[in-house]
Order: C-alpha cells, then sequence, then structure tokens
C-alpha cells in the first residue's frame, strides 16, 4: 500500500528577478515551533551566489537611481497592494513558521502595507535645502550650495524572527524609495515569510536584479555578506552579540543597528496601579515576549509592590496560554535552546531568593508566563534578555534608585515610566539612557514613523520611516558659483 507522504514545499531563491535552486543542493528544513514538523525548505546558497546577487544589485542600482521618486512609487504601491491582497496566506505562513498567532500575524501584513504606502508618501515629501554662501562669515552671495540626498548603492538588510515580513520591508522598502538596491537575508528561521513577501514584490514587476533573496544560515554565509566589499550599507536587526560582531567587521560600512534590550517598566508610588499593570503585562508578555520592546523588568516603589505584584498576577491569569492556531499570547518560544535560557534565568534567581508569583511551567519549548518577585542585582534575569515570557519584579525605596538601576543596563532601548505627576514623568524621563521613554504606556516600536532609536548595546543609527530613509542615503552638495 502506498504511503501517503506529506510535501514539504522546498522554496527558492530569488536572483534577478527569477527563482532558482541553489547549486549548493543543499536545503535547510524549517521545522514550525509548535507543530513540530518541518514546514518547508529553504535554499543554502554558495558565496558564488551571493556573488551573483550582489552583482545583479549594482548593475540594477544604476539604472533604478535614475527613475523618478514617482516610478519607484508605483511599484511600490503595487507590492503593498499584493501583501494586503495576500494577507491571509502569509499570515498563515507567519503563524506556522514563527508561531505568532494569526490575528497578530494578519496585523503584521497589514501594518507592513501601511509601513511602505506612508515610506512613499515620505520620499515624495522629502526635499533637500539650498545654502547661501554669504551667511557665514566672509562668504559670498555668489555661492550657492544645493544640499540633495543620493542612494548610498547596495542595502544589505537582514532581519529578525520575529517580525519576519515587517522589520524586513522596513529596510526594503526605504532603501528602495531611496534609490537603492536590496541584498535581503532573512531570519533562517523567518525566510519562508520572507520570501512570501519577496514574491509579491516580484508580482509587483519590480526592474530584474534590484532585490535579491539570500537565504543560508546566518553562522554560515554572514560574515561573507557582511565583509562583501559590493556591500555599501548594512541595516540589521537582532541580538547583540551577533549585531556587535557584525559591527567589527563591516569597518567603515554605514550602519545601523537595532539590537535587544532589557526595557523597564518604572512603578511610582503615585502610579494608577491597575492601568500599569495592564500595560505592563500586554508589554511584557504578548507573543510570550519574544518582542525587542517588550517589558523586561518591573521597578516599583516598595509601598505598592504588593498591591501591583497582585495586580500583574491578576492580569497574567487572564493570559491565553497555547498554540497560535487558537490565538493564544502566550504561545511556544522560537526553538527548545530559547525555552532552556528562559529556564536558566529562572533558575538562577530562584536559587538566589527569588520568589515565584506565578508560573515557572514548561511544556516541551512552551514556557508559562512567569512573573518573579524580590529579585535582585545579583541575579541575572535582572538584566539578560530573556526573550521569553518571564519578568523580574525589583523592589525599590525611591525614584533614584529606579533610575540607577534602569542605567545600569547594557541596554537603552525604551523604558516605561508610570505616574499620574507629568512633572515627575519628565524628571525620571529626562534621567533614563533610552532611546524612547513611553509614559503611562507599554514600550513599543510603532507607530512607525517615530523615531526608533536604540543607545547603548542596543544599537546605533536611528529608525523610523523618515530616518531610515535618510540612514540610507548620504547628502550631496553642489555649489554653484555665479559670475
Ligand atoms: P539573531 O540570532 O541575532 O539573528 C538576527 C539575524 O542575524 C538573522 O537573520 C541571522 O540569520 C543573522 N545572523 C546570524 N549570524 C550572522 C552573522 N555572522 N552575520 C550576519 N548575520 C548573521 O537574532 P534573532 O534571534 O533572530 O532575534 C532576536 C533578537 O533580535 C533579540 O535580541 C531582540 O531583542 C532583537 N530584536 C531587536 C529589535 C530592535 O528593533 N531593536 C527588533 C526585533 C528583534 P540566521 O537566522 O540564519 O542565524
Amino acid at each position: 500500500m502506498a504511503i501517503n507522504a506529506i510535501t514539504v514545499s522546498t522554496y527558492q531563491y530569488y536572483i534577478n528577478g527569477e527563482w532558482k535552486e541553489s547549486q549548493s543542493g543543499q536545503t535547510i528544513d524549517i521545522m514550525s515551533p509548535y507543530l513540530y514538523e518541518v514546514i518547508g525548505k529553504v535554499q543554502a546558497l554558495t558565496k558564488e551566489e551571493v556573488d551573483e546577487i550582489i552583482g545583479f544589485a549594482h548593475t540594477a542600482q544604476k539604472e533604478w537611481a535614475k527613475t523618478s521618486l514617482q516610478e519607484r512609487a508605483s511599484y511600490l504601491y503595487k507590492w503593498a497592494d499584493e501583501l494586503v491582497s495576500r494577507q491571509e496566506e502569509i499570515a498563515d505562513v507567519i503563524m506556522r513558521e514563527v508561531g505568532k498567532s494569526f490575528k497578530d500575524a494578519k496585523n503584521e501584513v497589514v501594518r507592513t502595507a501601511d509601513f511602505i504606502r506612508y515610506t512613499i508618501e515620505e520620499a515624495l515629501h522629502m526635499h533637500g535645502e539650498s545654502m547661501r554662501g554669504d551667511s557665514f562669515p566672509g562668504g559670498s552671495k555668489q555661492k550657492v550650495a544645493i544640499v540633495d540626498r543620493v542612494p548610498l548603492g547596495v542595502v544589505l538588510a537582514i532581519s529578525p524572527f520575529n517580525y519576519p515580513v515587517n522589520l524586513a520591508a522596513a529596510k526594503i522598502a526605504p532603501a528602495l524609495m531611496a534609490g537603492n538596491a536590496v541584498v535581503f537575508k532573512p531570519a533562517t528561521q523567518g525566510s519562508i515569510s520572507g520570501t512570501k513577501m519577496i514574491e509579491a514584490l516580484d508580482e509587483a514587476g519590480l526592474p530584474k536584479g534590484l532585490v535579491g533573496l539570500v537565504t543560508g544560515k546566518g553562522s554560515v554565509i554572514g560574515d561573507y555578506l557582511v565583509e562583501h566589499k559590493g556591500i555599501n550599507m548594512i541595516s540589521f536587526t537582532g541580538g547583540t552579540n551577533t549585531g556587535v560582531a557584525l559591527a567589527k567587521k563591516a569597518a567603515m560600512i554605514p550602519l545601523v543597528l537595532e539590537l535587544g534590550g532589557k526595557d523597564p517598566g518604572i512603578v511610582c508610588e503615585d502610579a494608577n496601579l491597575n492601568e500599569a499593570a495592564k500595560q505592563i503585562i500586554s508589554g511584557g508578555f504578548s507573543y510570550s515576549g519574544q518582542r525587542c520592546t517588550a517589558i523586561k523588568r518591573v521597578l516599583v516603589h516598595e509601598n505598592v509592590a504588593d498591591e501591583l505584584v497582585a495586580l500583574l498576577k491578576a492580569e497574567i491569569e487572564k493570559l491565553s496560554v497555547g498554540s497560535p492556531e487558537d490565538g493564544c499570547t502566550v504561545v511556544p518560544l522560537i526553538d527548545n535552546k530559547s525555552a532552556d535560557f528562559v529556564q536558566i534565568l529562572v533558575a538562577d534567581a530562584l536559587g538566589k531568593g527569588a520568589e515565584v508569583v506565578i508560573g515557572n511551567k514548561r511544556e516541551h519549548n512552551l514556557i508559562h508566563p512567569t512573573l518573579l518577585d524580590n529579585v535582585t542585582g545579583d541575579m541575572r534575569v535582572a538584566w539578560e534578555e530573556p526573550f521569553g515570557p518571564v519578568l523580574p519584579v525589583i523592589r525599590v525605596s525611591s525614584e533614584e534608585e529606579a533610575i540607577k538601576i534602569a542605567n545600569e543596563s547594557e541596554y537603552g532601548l525604551q523604558a516605561s515610566i508610570f505616574t499620574k505627576d507629568v512633572n515627575k514623568a519628565f524628571s525620571i524621563a529626562n534621567k533614563i539612557e533610552a532611546g524612547s521613554v513611553q509614559i503611562n504606556g507599554r514600550t513599543e516600536r510603532g507607530p512607525d514613523h517615530f523615531p526608533f532609536i536604540g543607545v547603548k548595546n542596543s544599537g546605533i543609527g536611528v529608525q523610523g520611516i523618515r530616518k531610515s530613509i535618510e540612514s540610507m542615503t548620504r547628502e550631496k552638495v553642489t555649489v554653484l558659483n555665479l559670475a
């Protein structure tokens, strides 16, 4: 009797407007984090194929740089429309590949289309400036500078697993509108979603070679890409260790890095504790805390700590835990290794005197939402990014102590401050070393046109639609010397 084998799709890579199989003859299995089965295979590219993609990108970029903004916009509008019309199909892939609920996956696709449209509009409305020579002492009125923005060339876009469509398009769209070509390297776990997004771009009829898709393990092909002489700019989102190593190798290449975080939620004595608890739990646990801007520690005034901890526990009890197919908020982590890491952090804290308020239960790679109280500075979980559903509560005796602990972190992505006193909020916000500070709200990236900045080990450079376009261009000055 014939066995009904499950057919697993093998995805091709994208080069010069064509879909191809790698000459390596090797593919990488993509295992679903919750179905525990291989859901597809992607190509493991060779160095020669990387060279070819970069070569095609350079040729295409030269022509693309000559196109009008309106022409570039017309392609990107089609891409956004295509993503919207394929939202169900792409969301299904995201769900199966990175274990995000279908609703959140669909939101990611629609948000990406909105992002692309806003990027187009922003690029259409960005203008250079002219400067008069005589505004500088001794300068002449006969000199006029025209300051414009020109593309950098070929942008290497490297994205993480957690927003495999949105964080990739957030690099590709501004790069293209700015007149660059793109070599896109998705996270391996996320590369089927990335491939689907590129399929949508291909449907838009983009000129051949302008965008290439490189699949393959970062540990194998990453350094080769980063050090490649054909790359003119790198836009990277991912972990701090990867980003720091990459920055060293990139040497003189312009870089934007969006890295890890350890965002604190600072809860003052006068905060609306109910509201703070809601924001902290939604910020800390959505998509199992696998967000760079998840709240990753709570710094609460000791006088309200008991009450806050009880409210946080009550909010956690409301969270749905289980499969992304059931729309759960807390879902299996991306792999077993990630779940092991979370458990190591929890065990370390418990060994040093922290208490479990709720959680600390594990089934395979599903970690139940875990709240740890009485966490102290000698525990790893006070400082390290778990990228999982565990939230440490650190009790403090003053706002000054909260600021001190917040700033002792190696990270500086975002922070939240909960207080009813706006003066106090600003006074604390001014002292916090982070790219953004949220007052009475959870830490989060959006809306996407706000500048998004990581300081210290959370990154370099600025994202956010206008800022992303700026980072992928350089200023060029042409001086008119009038007779
Ligand atoms: P990761 O392991 O650092 O991987 C990120 C990307 O780098 C992947 O595409 C990976 O490819 C690639 N890579 C690995 N080694 C490389 C090398 N030697 N050279 C070039 N590229 C290489 O991060 P992740 O686990 O996907 O994402 C989670 C991390 O990203 C967390 O720390 C989170 O905080 C951070 N993050 C930050 C932001 C932000 O905006 N600040 C947003 C989202 C996530 P492979 O998958 O093939 O290894």
